[in-house]
């Protein structure tokens, strides 16, 4: 097997890009509702804020539970966000450079 292959994501990649994607989105949805709190819009009805903080929520959420190793299944999107990042799966063992 070629696991040297440039082209292929390690498992860390991946999961790091998938983190990326939903704290995007998140940041996204957190500007909207800062943007309805603070300028009050005519028109536009304060029943619009739920549309961002349900965005936020579902980004946090998605980073909760579906950044998991490809491996064994754990859910390591709060460990990947948090402060100690480890370079393995803390469940499995599986190194997070190995490619998926
Ligand atoms: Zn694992």
């Amino acid at each position: 097997m070629d696991d040297q292959d440039p082209g292929a994501m390690t498992i860390g990649e991946m999961l790091k890009a998938k983190i990326f994607r939903a704290r995007a989105v998140a940041f996204g949805c957190w500007l909207l509702f800062a943007a309805t709190m603070f300028f009050d819009l005519p028109g536009l009805h304060r029943g619009w804020m739920v549309v961002p903080f349900v965005g936020f929520m579902g980004a946090v959420l998605y980073i909760m539970w579906c950044v998991n190793c490809p491996r064994c299944g754990a859910r390591l999107g709060q460990v990947l966000s948090g402060t100690s990042k480890p370079n393995f799966c803390p469940s499995c063992g599986v190194g997070l450079d190995a490619h998926v």
